[in-house]
């Protein structure tokens, strides 16, 4: 049976709007899910959904306004201090930018060496060691004091990835990790992120704005929707059977390379660009798009509704009448 490794519930984040005291962005709204151990669940939407700052805040990169974080069966929700760097060993992110998130001050060995002193883990050979783990990641000894300007944006993000989980984590939250490389080199490292999940048991939340890309990485995938999950369920499910009009219209923008097929194919096409998490509109967040609205939507919001097994839809069509 499959064990749950991080369990997430009603989490909320808001952020103050600055200069207004009761203006307020709703981020993250009122999310709850879990991942099980050993897999992937993939976190698809447009940018500016909240998938990043829900990232960051199930990581405690910053403080949730309210729900839980529960991760292997502890709650680390308001943990500070000794018990947040335990956690935080555990729990790593590869962040989008490699070019960014890499110290152009440091050598590649000072970039990997600093994780290992800051949880004092014990390395009998350090050079050694930094060559094996360099190499588990696709590169070698020649890159070990090189600075990060001297690598390629694919290089750059082995090393990332290496840094993240060099400390042996349980689980990896991948931030948009090859969206700043160029195509030739994303599916190298997509390969390398699957890899890298089967020898170590490595437990992924995959955030992407591409629905194709999560589903190729993904055991599961939840869909947002400014702030909020709209759809969550198998992968398999979601990409072949999708229920909410936001899901389908994500998934009729994929290319189709046969003609026919791409004829064939049914489109959702929906306006405008998503309205702003400062001032959400009541109901359905979706109505003012949704060619489906009905009147019901601009009133109330959608309950989760379970459809199938493991498949759960927020949308008034599906609400039974
Ligand atoms: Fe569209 Fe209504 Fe469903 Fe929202 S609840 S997605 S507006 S049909």
């Amino acid at each position: 049976m499959s064990e749950t490794l991080l369990r997430v519930e009603n989490l909320k984040k808001y952020f103050r709007v600055r200069g207004s005291f009761t203006k307020k962005v709703r981020a993250v709204d009122d999310v709850s899910f879990e991942i099980f151990r050993g897999t992937t669940l993939g976190v698809v939407g447009e940018s500016g959904c909240g998938k990043s700052t829900l990232g960051r805040t199930i990581l405690r990169l910053i403080d949730p306004t309210s729900g839980r974080i529960i991760f292997d069966g502890r709650d680390v929700t308001k943990v500070k201090g000794k018990a947040l760097r335990e956690y935080w060993r555990n729990a790593q992110m590869v962040f989008q930018d490699p070019h960014t998130s890499l110290n152009p001050r440091m050598t590649i060995a000072s970039i990997l060496l600093e994780p290992i002193k800051s949880y004092r883990i014990y390395v009998e050979d350090e050079e050694k060691f930094l060559v094996e783990q360099l190499e588990m990641v696709g590169l070698g000894k020649e890159h070990l004091y090189r600075y990060p300007h001297e690598l390629s944006g694919g290089q750059k993000q082995r090393v990332a990835i290496l840094r993240a989980i060099i400390v042996k984590p349980k689980f990896v939250v991948l931030d948009e990790p090859t969206s700043a490389l160029d195509v030739s080199v994303q599916a190298q490292i997509l390969e390398l992120l699957k890899n890298l999940q089967k020898i170590y048991n490595l437990t992924y939340m995959f955030i992407s704005h591409d629905i194709a890309v999560v589903k190729y990485m993904s055991d599961a995938i939840a869909v947002m929707y400014l702030g909020k999950i709209v759809e969550i369920g198998d992968a398999d499910t979601v990409f072949f059977n999708p229920l909410h009009p936001y899901t389908k219209y994500l998934l009729s923008a994929i290319p189709i390379p046969d003609p026919k097929m791409a004829r064939d194919r049914k489109k959702v096409i929906i306006q405008g660009e998503p309205p702003s998490p400062i001032n959400p509109p009541p109901g359905c967040r979706f109505h003012p798009r949704c060619p489906f609205a009905m009147d019901i939507c601009r009133k109330e919001e959608p309950p989760k509704i379970e459809v199938e097994k493991n498949h759960i839809v927020a949308c008034m069509l599906y609400a039974k009448k």
